[in-house]
């Protein structure tokens, strides 16, 4: 059905954030062709009543690891875009080819390319890696080449790396991704000019510049973290304007692994089970004791700063690092959307965060995000107020992306038939990343 509309539903409008009843949406070829009430449609229009349902964007997940098998999971939980925010280059080229084309069982698919990366702990064929300034911009300069959207740089480059990747990155107008950790923090970062910082990456390093804290800061720098300081750095990230996908959902479930109930979980059955093998490989699921109570203390810290980053109206974007540790496709994205009313933030900017703020920090608000004429019509529809209880987001009656229904129950089968029968052998990436 090419051409149909929506009527009967509540309707998110963005612009004032809260969801209207008495408005219908027309879907013609794709887009959205018109928000208006019923008896202004065309007379002869077939209609789809969705009468008690909401009716949002299709939602966004800023921060992934795509594979092919997440497709019909992203889908089957609403999120109809997706950044892959690192994944060999040949690979994520192919892929973005096939999600967005038509007919595609798939989220539109935007994409990083590798992680330009230093010499240190690396995630080859995921990154690539540079030892000089000169290989850094020789580096963005091939993937501007070869058509990434956005460029990520990563955790072990060399300071003086990425100072020239993310010089070289703007030259070509590409908005810059970090993930801080070797070398500057978040502070310094922002005021080279990076556009956005993942999972609140630098932060800790920003509070207490004076104490190093390799790999897990938010473990080592919590007892010290102290309001002044907060209050200096979320500052310079509101000032700046720096996109923030903190990505809290991957941070409870790493500083959770202990926890059995992350193997009990219903969803679990939609994991193949060379990437439970992975997980548990990466994260087992015991803690030494010390390590379980610094986890303790550096997940509620880390919900504190990010409550700030909210009071203050930072640009928060949903992201969930799909699909590392315990980590699923779409499913992650819900848990990181109930992270961060938790954080303090209402439902509708959650909402927010999930949908217009999250497509225009991936630079395509011109296409999708809000419910408005013209734009694609990527839609959920849910049952519930999502602006009450974010959860309603997870009540999915039917999604919708360029104008195509899906029918959730039929994509969940479907990802839950290949991980009872995927082959590790034939998994490309679990043998090499995994
Ligand atoms: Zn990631």
């Amino acid at each position: 059905m090419d051409s149909y509309a929506l009527v009967g539903g509540h309707v998110w409008d963005s612009a004032q954030a809260c969801l209207r009843p008495g408005l219908a949406i027309h879907v013609n070829a794709g887009r959205i062709a018109a928000v208006c009430p019923p008896d202004q449609l065309p007379p002869d229009l077939p209609r789809i009543d969705v009468s008690g349902h909401s009716v949002v964007p299709g939602l966004i997940d800023v921060h992934v690891h795509s594979e092919d098998w997440h497709a019909p999971l992203y889908l089957a939980n609403g999120v109809t875009t997706v950044r892959d925010t690192g994944c060999a280059l040949e690979e994520i080229l192919d892929r973005r080819r096939r999600w967005n084309g038509d007919g595609a069982v798939a989220p539109r698919l935007i994409c990083c390319g590798p992680l330009i990366d230093g010499p240190g702990k690396s995630w080859l064929p995921m990154s690539v890696i540079v030892h000089t300034p000169e290989e850094a911009r020789c580096q963005v300069d091939q993937l501007v080449a070869a058509g990434v959207d956005q460029i990520k740089l990563y955790a072990s480059l060399e300071w003086p790396c990425f100072l020239a990747a993310l010089d070289q990155a703007k030259r070509h107008g590409k908005f810059t991704v970090a993930h801080l950790q070797d070398a500057g923090n978040a502070r310094q970062a922002i005021e080279a000019g990076v556009d956005e910082i993942e999972h609140l990456s630098g932060c800790a390093e920003a509070l207490w510049p004076e104490r190093r804290a390799f790999g897990m800061p938010w473990i080592k720098l919590w007892p010290d973290l102290s309001r002044d300081r907060v209050r200096a750095l979320v500052s310079l990230i509101v000032e700046r304007n720096v996109w923030m996908a903190v990505t809290l959902a991957v941070w409870r479930k790493v500083g959770t692994a202990w926890d059995p109930r992350h193997g009990d979980h219903p969803q679990t059955r939609y994991v193949p089970a060379a990437l439970r093998a992975w997980w548990n490989q990466q994260y087992p699921p015991v803690m030494a004791d010390d390590l379980r109570l610094a986890w303790a203390r550096a997940l509620p810290a880390m919900q504190i700063f990010t409550a700030h980053l909210i009071e203050r109206g930072a640009r928060i974007i949903a992201g969930s690092d799909t699909p590392f540790v315990n980590l699923l496709p779409g499913f992650s994205l819900h848990d990181e959307l109930q992270i961060l009313v938790e954080c303090g933030m209402r439902p509708a900017q959650a909402l927010d965060a999930a949908t217009r703020l999250a497509a225009e920090a991936l630079q395509i608000g011109h296409l999708i995000g809000t419910i408005e004429s013209g734009k694609q019509a990527d839609l959920l529809v849910v049952n519930g107020d999502p602006t009450a209880d974010i959860r309603a987001l997870g009540r999915i009656a039917g999604v919708i992306r360029d104008g195509r229904w899906f029918d959730p129950g039929a994509l969940l089968a479907e990802a839950a038939d290949y991980a009872a029968t995927a082959q590790p052998r034939s998994q490309r990436r679990l043998s090499e990343i995994y």
